[in-house]
Parts: structure tokens; sequence; C-alpha cells
């Protein structure tokens, strides 16, 4: 697989249908054009991510949103220019020219802005916007770095848009609208409180009332193949296993933990937004490294502390 910052032979490859991984402040994409079934085929297919599941696109400015989406409520356009280029995706419904396959069927389409510089200029190169998701087998942990799309992905992708590693490390915050009023579908790295500081108050969706036909709900994910455990006290969690190899995620160590045990500090400072960032790398490194176990400490529930522990929940998942 080729890696590197030509944006040139990305545009290449994603005209003639093929698809790159792209670099975005949240994770890594794999994006194709998302006007091209074909290109779109290939993405659930590399992925092999289910079809119920859909693609959010990715555009090169505000002032394209009306090209893909129709009956736009005041409050989305607010949004876009508040947030964009970001971390915000915004379900809208969809105009006829996005492939039904996109959209898993439904009559919305997930849009956002990525801020990334590579990635925008790429976008505004193109003629037609990028279907991406995360640039991860379905169910596994998303990739903050273009090494972890070509472990992941080796062989399968043309090339790989080398943008370094993503500084906001998890997921877009994913809002729809029901009448106009904004609803929340997905925590991310946009903290809710942020958005409502904007718009007021908005609603979010229970994720226990939620089938797992609803796209981004599904409740096992971003998942390890270790064994992989969240507890709120990580000191007692270990007091369970003897004789393993165990690998633990904290924000920052507080009390020192056994010297057998392989410990990552997601921030010495205990930022939750350095931890965001370096969350992902952590699950990758100690994924790789043969344990028993991983144990991964509750963070804060505050700022994108609520988008962390809703991907922990997910990994930890049965
Ligand atoms: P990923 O990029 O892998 O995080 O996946 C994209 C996510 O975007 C999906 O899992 C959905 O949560 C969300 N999404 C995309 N389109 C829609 C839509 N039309 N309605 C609701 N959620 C959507
Ligand atoms: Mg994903």
């Amino acid at each position: 697989m080729n890696k590197g910052t030509e944006i040139a032979r990305a545009k290449e490859v994603l005209i003639d249908g093929g698809l790159v991984a792209i670099p975005t402040e949240t994770v890594y994409g794999l994006a194709g054009n998302a006007f091209s079934q074909v290109a779109i085929d290939l993405i659930y297919a590399t992925k092999k991510r289910p079809k119920y599941n859909p693609l959010i696109v990715h555009i090169k400015e505000v002032a394209y949103l009306d090209q893909i989406a129709t009956n736009i409520p005041q409050k989305a356009y607010q949004l876009a220019h508040e947030f964009w280029p970001g971390s915000l995706t915004l379900v809208l419904e969809k105009k006829a020219n996005i492939p039904a396959i996109v959209t898993a069927g439904k009559s919305t389409v997930g849009i956002r802005v990525p801020n990334h510089p590579l990635t925008l200029k790429l976008l505004s190169d193109l003629d037609f916007p990028l279907a991406a998701p995360s640039a991860n087998p379905f169910g596994y942990i998303s990739p903050t770095t273009a090494e972890h799309v070509e472990k992941m992905l080796k062989g399968q992708i043309s090339y790989v848009l080398d943008g370094g590693d993503c500084p906001a490390g998890v997921e877009s915050t994913i809002i729809g609208f029901e009448d106009g009023e904004p609803i929340l579908y997905r925590h991310g790295a946009i903290p809710l409180e942020e958005i409502e500081e904007r718009i007021g108050k908005i609603k979010v969706v229970n994720k226990e009332n939620v089938t797992p036909s609803a796209p981004g709900m599904l409740s096992q994910h971003y998942s390890p193949t270790t064994p992989f455990v969240l507890t709120g006290d990580v000191h007692l969690e270990l007091a369970k296993y003897k004789n393993k190899k165990i690998g633990v995620i904290v924000l920052k160590l507080n009390r020192p933990i056994a010297k057998e045990h392989l410990v990552l500090e997601l921030s010495k400072s205990a930022n939750i937004e350095e931890a965001a960032k370096n969350l992902f790398a952590a699950m990758h490194q100690l994924d790789e490294a043969h344990l028993d176990v991983i144990i991964a400490q509750r963070m804060p529930e505050s700022g994108v502390g609520v988008a962390i522990n809703d991907r922990l929940e997910r990994a930890a998942k049965k």
C-alpha cells in the first residue's frame, strides 16, 4: 500500500472510482466518490460493513450543502456556520444525487466539512463529495494515524493520504433534526455543552431504545481483539486477576500500578482533549501487545470525556 502527501495522486485514484484513506481532525476516513455506486460498494466491501450502516458525506464548504441536501432547517445552517470545518455531522434530508447505498436506504444523509488542510485541499480539487466512514474493519478500533490504516487495510486500498496524527482523536458529534429541532445521535469530538451554548437544549437519543439497525448506535464497536474491561476503579479490577498479562489505560496515573503491567496514560496533565487524541492509539498499541486483558479507566463525564466513555463502553461490550 502506498502512503504519502500527494493530493494529485489521491485525486487520480478517486476519479477512477478507487478508495483513498484521508486524514481528518477526528479519525482517518476510507473515502470514495459519494456519487459513484461502484466506489461506495467498494467501501462497504473493504470495511466488511453491514449495508444498514450509512456513511458520512464529506463536503468542501458550507455553501455546498444545498447541492446534496434539501429542506434544511434554519438551525442546521446555524450549526454548519458555527462549527464547519469541524467535528460536527448534520443528518439532513438528502437530494436524489446521493445514491441510496450511501445512506443505507434512508431519506437522510450525514454531512460534514472536515477540518484537515490536506483533505480540504483534496475536496476543493474534486467536483464530487467524498463518502467516508472510518478507515477500520467494521467493529474494530478506529484509526488516528496513517500507520493504523496501513496495518488494518493492508493491500486493500490504493493510497493513504498521510496527514499525521488526528488532533481530535474521536469521531464527529452527530446531530439530526425532528420538526426542525436538533437531536443528538452520537456523542463525539465536539461536546454537547458546546453545541447547546450556541443553539439551546438538544434532545439526546436514548441509547437503550435504539434498535441495532439505527446507525452509529451499535452497542458493540471500537473493539480490540483482546478482552476489554471498563472500570471506575482500576486497582479493584486488577485485584481480580492472577498471573495474567494486563494492559491498563488511565487518564493520568495517580497511584502506582505494579511494574509487570503495561500502563498507558492518556494525558500526563489529565487534559481530557489530549486523552481523546491518544485514546485509539493506546487501544491499538495494547491490542498488539499479546495481553490477556485490557483494563480501561472510566474518564470524567464532562466535555469530550462523554464521547471517550461512550467509545470505551462499546469497546467493552460483549
Ligand atoms: P463512521 O464514519 O464509521 O463513524 O460511521 C458513520 C456514522 O454516521 C454511522 O454509523 C451513523 O451513525 C452516522 N450516519 C450517517 N448517515 C446517517 C443518517 N442518515 N442517519 C443517522 N446517522 C447517520
Ligand atoms: Mg466507524
